[in-house]
């Protein structure tokens, strides 16, 4: 496809959050939109790299209404958008191992169950019960939400770029953006590996990549990418079809079924910021360390496949959502990590935004790039 010269929107980025708002804003009635990839495919980024994760339990009343809507809108995803997405409701098991973690997710469990989210507190002798493939001496407790589950996100990605084609808009791949100009507080055009494109509007939908994407229009957007990595394994006949999502949350480990085998992940507490996506291998011993001492028939497994890829860190963990002080910049990104399960209503927002003047589906307001001058942050303890 011939890359246009002008559009009245460009979207910087085909993961999930670039592909939704695509999505929203033509399925709106909105033309002469273009998003832009840099790589060859979408969703190629975090989205294609995540674990696929979509739960309701989360410490902040802000991150839960945008599960309350986002999760939802994936269970209607094919018949709204028209691509089957294997929505999976196995459940995520958050294992406590302290009784200070514990008294932590007290009041989280409270605020979940006032906004309607019924998380239920699991015993030690319950969890080992229900998991009696795993070595859990040391569990206290643990939180469960049998609607949180599993959904795979290349399907949600490529879902919402047809359905934006279909209406119009053109999203194409293998173009990156380089430059974007901005004149007297405005954008104007932006640059891009095959030209230049005029335009009053630009949303920076480049996930861990965006404070890059920032920079190119001289604003500073705090987002730092951070490797993490998680492998696959062979089939494994002895674990259940009704396995859950299962969090040891003072390990950052987790396990989930995957192709019949398991997929496991462990999120390193001293890597360092940066854009490197090659497997650390050193991490790798650590973790599979880890997840065998929980899981010793991961010893009778073979490995599938493993793969890194980038988190997308604010200060707060939090996503920034909305205008910036440039006229036409608008900032969706930052979503630090669980940002898949957040992709639809995020897109839903940023149209809303856009074509409304301000968010109509979630009040987003706290969320604006300007809470990092003000000093106004949130804090999301359930960063896994
Ligand atoms: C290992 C791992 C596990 C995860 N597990 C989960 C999970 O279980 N559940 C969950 O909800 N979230 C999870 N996440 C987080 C989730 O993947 C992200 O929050 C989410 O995918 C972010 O989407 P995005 O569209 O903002 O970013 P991306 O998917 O990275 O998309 C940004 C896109 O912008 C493109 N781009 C960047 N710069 C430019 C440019 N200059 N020009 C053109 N294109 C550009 C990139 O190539 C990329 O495709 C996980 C992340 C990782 C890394």
């Amino acid at each position: 496809m011939e890359l246009p010269r002008t559009a009245d929107i460009v979207i910087i980025g085909g993961g999930v959050m670039g592909a939704s708002t695509v999505y929203h804003l033509s399925a709106r009635g909105k033309k002469n939109i273009l998003l832009l990839e840099k790589e060859q495919f979408f969703g190629q980024g975090a989205s294609g790299r995540c674990a696929g994760g979509v739960r309701y339990q989360f410490s902040t009343e802000i991150n839960i209404r945008l599960s309350l809507i986002s999760l939802p809108m994936l269970e209607r995803f094919e018949q709204e958008v028209g691509q089957k997405i294997n929505y999976r409701q196995c459940g995520y098991l958050i294992m406590l191992t302290s009784p200070d973690q514990v008294d932590e997710f007290v009041p989280n469990v409270r605020l979940q169950r006032s906004l309607g989210v019924q998380t239920e507190w699991l015993s030690g002798d319950e969890i080992r019960k229900l998991l009696p493939m795993m070595i859990l001496d040391d569990i206290r407790a643990g939180t469960f939400h049998d609607k949180d589950g599993l959904v795979d996100p290349n399907s949600v990605v490529i879902g919402y770029i047809n359905a934006a084609k279909r209406e119009g808009a053109a999203t194409i791949s293998g173009v990156e953006i380089t430059a974007i100009e901005v004149l007297d507080g405005r954008i104007v055009s932006v640059g891009t590996s095959a030209g230049k494109i005029s335009t009053p509007l630009v949303v920076n939908a480049a996930g861990p990549w965006a404070g890059l994407v920032g920079r190119m229009a001289g604003l500073e957007i705090p987002i730092t990418p951070l490797r993490r990595q998680m492998l696959t394994t062979t089939p494994l006949t002895t674990i259940p079809e009704d396995f859950p999502f299962v969090i040891d949350f003072s390990q950052s480990l987790y396990f989930h079924l995957e192709g019949g085998g398991l997929l496991t992940g462990m999120s390193n507490p001293n890597e360092h910021p940066g854009f490197d996506q090659e497997i650390d291998p050193s991490w790798e011993l650590v973790h599979l360390e880890a997840a065998t001492a929980r899981m010793p028939i991961l010893e009778n497994a073979g490995m599938l496949s493993h793969w890194a890829g980038l988190y997308e860190n604010t200060p707060d963990a939090h996503p920034i959502l909305g205008m910036t002080p440039i006229e036409g910049f608008y900032v969706c990104a930052g979503f630090s990590g669980h940002g898949f399960m957040h992709g639809p209503v995020a897109g839903k927002i940023i149209s809303e935004i856009i074509l409304d003047g301000s968010a109509t589906s979630v009040d987003v307001s706290m969320l604006d790039l300007a809470r990092f001058e003000s000093g106004q942050l949130i804090k999301e303890y359930n960063v896994i």
